[in-house]
């Protein structure tokens, strides 16, 4: 497939610059804003169903239509099949979770949980990281870097460890990362900088440095990225036999993948393979808010790509200011200022959006009931059940429409919170969780202690099941 047929193009309506799908670049250019990678489809063969895509499941034996991503390719045609890189990412599950569904408050049979967890390096990034990665690859990179609070560097270094294609250079927060995803990283060889600072200090960084020496940048301010996160929602609708669900609930943090949903929504629609777009609910932790705050208190939106800017800038130089830094138990999405901004208002106004705020108390909760109904999550993908609960109290989500929340990382990510959380530990539980203003484990599953003795062993399990 020709890769001239794709091309990068600024979001910016007054600008509207092109670029060739050979360049690098993470802002136009021109103007700054963020760039998109946009198909020619007139020129490409697309899907004339979305059921066509049923046509790979037989050719599983295949790398491209073994891999959750690029079974899709015809909707990410932007790389040639023999370049793109695979490690087999997006075999990920959808499940109807009815328990999960009485928590939030949904009538049986209309929650759903999208576990892109199941990743091979345990959360949603792969999806992005493949494509981002592929781009890398065909532009013959040799370094690539990211800051990140930990799930992108750690699908990074995987892609670089299993393919042996690049080296990885990662940026991170001082202690802001949890041990499962800083285990990941230094296992499979990345090169790991911590940088004294937290995620937005070290994104500031990473790009200063990958700008001077010429190291691919694949935070998801790149463009590529969000073409494979784009199809999380293929195999949603894919999951749900090709219907549209009523609602997408994800976290937001960089905003990378709610922009990526709208774009995956706004191309179906135009290519005429679905008649109807689910509505988009976007949820901040409230120590993060920026979107909240933007979107929802101080009215900042897409129009048409000429909203007003300075909104956010001032928001920017309030929380300078203030000194204010993000502060959430949800690490992946303890930022203040999402670099996918403007795409994500665009998604927001596309999918008819909206944004909301959990505490760390309602995600910890809303963690609890996810892991309680069996495979589970970290706690930054649990902020969409938590805001979908919310939402449902709202009066928002209806009980009878259909919600797909998304869980964008595994359970086994963060066990400290988690531990935490279901400890008897009162020492424990304060320094881990108190501190972020949690007070209660409401559905805490705590360890029995007994003494090391066969009866009273036996008296205590006969007691408690
Ligand atoms: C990266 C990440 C997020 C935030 O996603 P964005 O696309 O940056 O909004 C949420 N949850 C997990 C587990 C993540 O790794
Ligand atoms: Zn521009």
């Amino acid at each position: 497939m020709p890769t001239d047929r794709a091309f990068q193009q600024c979001i910016s309506a007054q600008c509207g610059a092109t670029y060739g799908v050979d360049e690098v670049l993470f802002a136009c250019r021109k103007c700054g804003d963020l760039v998109d990678v946009k198909y020619d489809w007139d020129a490409l063969e697309v899907p004339r169903t979305l059921a066509d895509f049923e046509g790979q499941w037989p050719r599983r034996h295949e790398r491209l239509a073994f891999s959750g991503v690029w079974r899709f390719h015809r909707m990410l045609p932007f790389a040639p099949p023999e370049r793109v890189v695979t490690v087999g990412e997006g075999q990920t599950l959808l499940q109807q979770a009815d328990r999960v569904g009485r928590y939030v408050d949904m009538e049986a049979g209309n929650l759903f949980l999208q576990y892109e967890g199941m990743n091979p390096s345990g959360s949603f990034k792969d999806n992005g990281m493949s494509a981002a990665f592929t781009h890398a690859h065909t532009v013959g990179a040799k370094r690539a870097a990211c800051a990140s609070t930990g799930n992108t560097s750690a699908s990074l270094a995987m892609y670089c460890s299993v393919t042996q294609l690049m080296k990885a250079v990662i940026f991170i927060g001082t202690g802001k990362i949890s041990y499962g995803k800083l285990s990941q990283a230094l296992e499979y060889g990345a090169l790991t900088v911590q940088i004294a600072g937290d995620f937005d200090d070290a994104m500031a960084r990473v790009k200063e440095v990958a700008e001077d020496l010429g190291i691919y940048l694949v935070n998801s301010i790149n463009p590529f990225r969000l073409e494979g996160q784009k199809t999380i929602m293929f195999r949603v609708l894919e999951a749900l036999r090709w219907e549209t669900p009523d609602w997408i609930v994800v976290p937001g943090g960089n905003l990378g993948n709610s922009s990526a949903f709208g774009k995956a929504f706004a191309e179906l629609y135009e290519l005429g393979l679905i008649d109807h777009v689910p509505r988009l609910a976007v949820i901040n932790a409230t120590g993060a808010d920026t979107l909240f705050e933007l979107y929802e208190r101080r009215g900042m939106r897409w129009s048409d790509g000429t909203g007003d800017m300075c909104i956010a800038c001032n928001y920017y130089k309030e929380l300078d200011a203030a000194n204010k830094k993000a502060e959430t138990i949800a690490s992946a999405i303890e930022i203040n200022r999402p670099v996918n901004l403007r795409k994500c208002l665009r998604a927001l106004d596309f999918c008819d959006g909206v944004v909301r705020q959990v505490s760390d108390q309602d995600i910890l909760d809303a963690k609890a009931q996810v892991g309680a109904g069996g495979i589970g999550c970290e706690p930054a993908s649990a902020a969409s059940v938590a805001g979908a609960k919310l939402l449902r109290k709202q009066g928002v989500i209806g009980a009878d429409e259909r919600v797909v929340c998304v869980l964008t990382g595994h359970q086994l990510k963060d066990p400290t919170a988690t531990v935490a959380y279901h400890t008897t530990d009162q020492e424990q539980f304060n320094k881990v969780l108190g501190s972020r203003g949690v007070r209660r484990a409401s559905f805490a599953n705590r360890a029995v202690a007994v003494p090391n003795d066969l009866s009273e062993i036996i008296k205590a399990i006969q007691l408690y099941s």
